[in-house]
This record gives C-alpha cells, sequence and structure tokens, in this order.
C-alpha cells in the first residue's frame, strides 16, 4: 500500500513524499480513508505509530475548502502537553505547506495575546491544550461553534492529568453534527465511556503497542543498588554505544540532579521537567533536536509524546510508578523502523513497580547481568597500572553521590560539545567495579550483550 492509494490529493501527497515518506504505517493506511469520508474514528495507537500524520493528512485534505471565520476555530485537536501540541504543529506545516491553512496553537506557559489576535484573524485549525482552552473560552475570546471537526489526542494521558471534565465540557460546546477522532493508547472505562458518549458510529483501529511489538526495541532491566544508580548510567553511557539518550526519572528534583551530575561529569547533557517554564522547555529541546546536547533528562509529564528522530537509548533511571509510563518511556526509541535500546534500573524498592510493568507488556523483560567474577581471577590491586593510566587521573572512585563533591571535568571530557560528532565522552569498557565501589568487592565486569540477547524481542 502506498500514499497515493489512500485518497489524498496531489498536493498532499506532495509534500508526504519530500518529508520522505512513500509507504503509509498501519494506522495511516486503516484511518486516513475513513477520515476522509467524514467518519468518527477510535484509533488505538501509541507514539510511534505515525498517528499524529493520521489524523493530521486527512485534516489537511478536508480543511481546504471552507472559509475561515473570526474567532471560530474549524477545526480543534486537544494535546494533553505543550510539546505534544507543538508537535502536531510542527506536523501541520510540514504537511500544509502546500496548502492555505491557517493554525493556532494554544498553550499554557506562552503570551496569550499573539495567540488570542491569531483566533480574531481566524484560524483553520487550532491545537490546544485543554485548560488554556477552557481558560479563553470562559473569557468569551473563543467560539466552538463552527467546529466541525474535533481530534482527543492521548486520550489516556488526558485522563492521568485530570482533563477528562474539561473534554467533556468541550465536546459539549461543539456541534453535534462534528467529525470527531479519539486516539488513546489504552481504553480504560473512563475513556470507553468518553467515546460512547460523544462519538457516533466510530471506526475501530487497533495497531499493535510499540512496546509489546516493536522488535526493534531491545529492553533489559538492570538490578542495582539505588546507591549504584548513577555510576551504572555513566558506565553504560560511555560503553553501550550511546548515540543519543532520553534518562527518565520519577521525580523533578532527581531530573535536575541527574542532569547536572552528567554534565560534571563532561556528558552532553540537558533537563527537561514540569517546573521549567515553556520557552526553557522548548529551548532544551531543541538543542536536544539539533544535536547540540545528546542526553536529555526527563520527566514523565514533560517527554511524553516527544517525537525526536534516532535517539538510540531510553534509560529509566527509576522504574515508573505507572507500568503505562515505561511503555511510553521506551516509545521514544526504535521509532519508524530504527532501532534502540531500553534500560530500566531496578532496585529492591521497585518489586512491585516492575512486575506491574511486566504484567502489563506482557512477559518478563530480560535482565542485562552484572558479572561478578572470582576475585581471585583478576585481583584488583595487581592490575598493571600501565593500562588505565589516563582514567584513574580523570575519574577518582566514588563521588557517584555526591555530585557537589566530584572533580570538574577534564578538558578533553569537558568540551565534547564543541564538537559536531560524538559529543558523549566515551571510553573503552571497562570493570564496572572501579565504578561502583559499594557493590562486593571482587572484579566485577558488564557482560554486555550476549548471544541471543539482540533477537529477545521481550514482549
Ligand atoms: P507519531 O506516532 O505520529 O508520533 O510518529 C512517529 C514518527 O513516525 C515520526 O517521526 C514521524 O515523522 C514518523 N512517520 C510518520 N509517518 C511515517 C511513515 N509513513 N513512514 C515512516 N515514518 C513515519
Amino acid at each position: 500500500m502506498k500514499f497515493a492509494d489512500l485518497g489524498l490529493s496531489d498536493e498532499l501527497l506532495q509534500s508526504v513524499l519530500d518529508a520522505g515518506y512513500d509507504t503509509p504505517t498501519a494506522i495511516q493506511a486503516q484511518a486516513i480513508p475513513s477520515v476522509l469520508m467524514m467518519r468518527d474514528l477510535i484509533g488505538i495507537a501509541q507514539t510511534g505509530t505515525g498517528k499524529t500524520a493520521g489524523f493530521v493528512l486527512p485534516m489537511i485534505d478536508i480543511l481546504a475548502h471552507g472559509r475561515r471565520r473570526a474567532l471560530m476555530p474549524r477545526s480543534l485537536i486537544l494535546e494533553p502537553t505543550r510539546e505534544l501540541a507543538a508537535q502536531v504543529a510542527e506536523n501541520f506545516e510540514k504537511y500544509g505547506k502546500n496548502h492555505d491553512l491557517k493554525m493556532a496553537l494554544l498553550i499554557g506557559g506562552v503570551q496569550m495575546g499573539d495567540q488570542v489576535k491569531a483566533l480574531q484573524d481566524g484560524v483553520d485549525v487550532l491545537i490546544a491544550t485543554p485548560g488554556r482552552l477552557m481558560d479563553l473560552f470562559e473569557r468569551g475570546k473563543i467560539l466552538l461553534t463552527g467546529c466541525e471537526l474535533l481530534v482527543i489526542d492521548e486520550a489516556d494521558r488526558m485522563l492521568d492529568m485530570g482533563f477528562i471534565p474539561d473534554i467533556e465540557t468541550i465536546c459539549s460546546k461543539l456541534p453535534a453534527t462534528r467529525q470527531t477522532l479519539l486516539f488513546s493508547a489504552t481504553m480504560p472505562p473512563v475513556i470507553k465511556k468518553l467515546a460512547d458518549k460523544f462519538l457516533s458510529n466510530p471506526k475501530y483501529i487497533e495497531v499493535a503497542r510499540p512496546a509489546s511489538n516493536n522488535t526493534n526495541i531491545v529492553q533489559h532491566k538492570v538490578r542495582l543498588p539505588a546507591r549504584a544508580k548513577r555510576e551504572v548510567l555513566r558506565h553504560l553511557l560511555k560503553t553501550d554505544n550511546v548515540s543519543t539518550a532520553i534518562i527518565f526519572a520519577n521525580r523533578k528534583t532527581t531530573v535536575r540532579e541527574l542532569a547536572k551530575n552528567l554534565q560534571q561529569s563532561g556528558f552532553s547533557a540537558g533537563e527537561i521537567h514540569g517546573d521549567m517554564d515553556q520557552s526553557a522547555r522548548n529551548a532544551e529541546l531543541q538543542k536536544f533536536k539539533d544535536g547540540v546536547i545528546l542526553i536529555l533528562v526527563a520527566s514523565d509529564v514533560a517527554a511524553r509524546g516527544l517525537d525526536v528522530k534516532g535517539v538510540s537509548h531510553v534509560f529509566n533511571y527509576d522504574t515508573p510508578w505507572h507500568p503505562d509510563d515505561y511503555v511510553h518511556r521506551i516509545g521514544r526509541t526504535g521509532r519508524a523502523g530504527a532501532t534502540g535500546r531500553a534500560f530500566t534500573f531496578v532496585t529492591d524498592e521497585d518489586a512491585e513497580a516492575i512486575a506491574n510493568v511486566e504484567k502489563l507488556t506482557g512477559g518478563a523483560i530480560p535482565e542485562f547481568k552484572l558479572n561478578v567474577a572470582d576475585p581471585a581471577d583478576e585481583p584488583r590491586a595487581k592490575e598493571p597500572r600501565a593500562e588505565r593510566p589516563a582514567r584513574k587521573a580523570r575519574e577518582p572512585k566514588v563521588k557517584a553521590e555526591k555530585p557537589a563533591r566530584e572533580p570538574a571535568p577534564a578538558k578533553a571530557e569537558a568540551s565534547p560539545r564543541k564538537e559536531r560528532t560524538p559529543r558523549i565522552p566515551r571510553d573503552e569498557p571497562r570493570p564496572v567495579r572501579d565504578a561502583l565501589p559499594d557493590l562486593p568487592e571482587e572484579p566485577g565486569e558488564w557482560n554486555g550483550p550476549v548471544p541471543g540477547f539482540l533477537s529477545v524481542s521481550a514482549l
């Protein structure tokens, strides 16, 4: 099946081709013809499946004919986070370049003035987060009665974030004759109820969950004591062929501290979390997309659905508390045919959380073992000094838990940002024991991938 078989206009097909795609993904192949036929639709699909183009493309053709009116957007896309809203806007820009469509982005954290001005001029597409939309609606700055097409994206995430009452209110303000598309990774009862209430005879499409079926993502869990997390992370960053990585932590404070710690160790790292204002979040994200920073330490909300090409690794520095977050996190890698690796750090306290993840994803995640050899085999004190002089000088032992006292990175490591090619400081694989003084005093060694390991698609 090709895009040309889906009933899209020639101008649109040209933009799709220009974007580098000629074959639709499963959700696109199923959704686009139905949306073009003006049917309501429920799409059970994750980010990473190509679902955004699945609704953006037919919307562009549907909206190609018609007239804009002040304060009355012709279509509305609801997104749970500002980042996702911005990403959908980027899709409209990319695919809508051959069309005369006006778009406005209505998101929190940015000045309202420009957004209101755009609305006054009339827009074909309004992309909004529910909170900001309700705010403007209540001030009488927007009318939803001309809105003939509604997209509720990431509905289950909207639920997690407490947006369902807002969405119900918004739905009730739109014309009853509108077309409604609802996308969700899962279908919990509340979302099912929402769909029953606001969609009419929808076409139901379900595509494979990337987490369960995406054999492009090699998944591992790493059992370790909490105090060893930073050192193990640094070790993996240096030795697992990382080109770009997103590191997830459960708490904003951990995100901040970890990003700082990595920077102090010479890594090209940035951070993104809910306490940052929108412009700071955008700037950091842009740096990551542009390759100015290669590691992004992130909280779940801030990173939900982020679409950054070529992320080679996802690290769950903390096992996520909610199993769905696991699916969303690891979906940042292995996107659109690329391969990726996902490591999840698991401490004793995470037993229940990892069990829930494995229940959801349908199987045990293969363990990445820290192999502890017999100490007599390779006594550390007797290692020939000549093999590791630079490292000894550069990386004094055990400073992991006290970032403030960590040595400033040596020059060679501190300036990788200036280089165009790999900015992640690398060194040779080395016994992790050096970096893990709190582990048993044995010459432990990461064994890395083992035969069969790469074929474990886990889940
Ligand atoms: P999404 O699920 O919408 O977040 O999209 C995930 C990624 O897939 C994005 O980087 C898209 O640019 C990419 N993508 C969208 N459509 C296609 C396609 N037909 N073929 C390959 N990649 C695509």
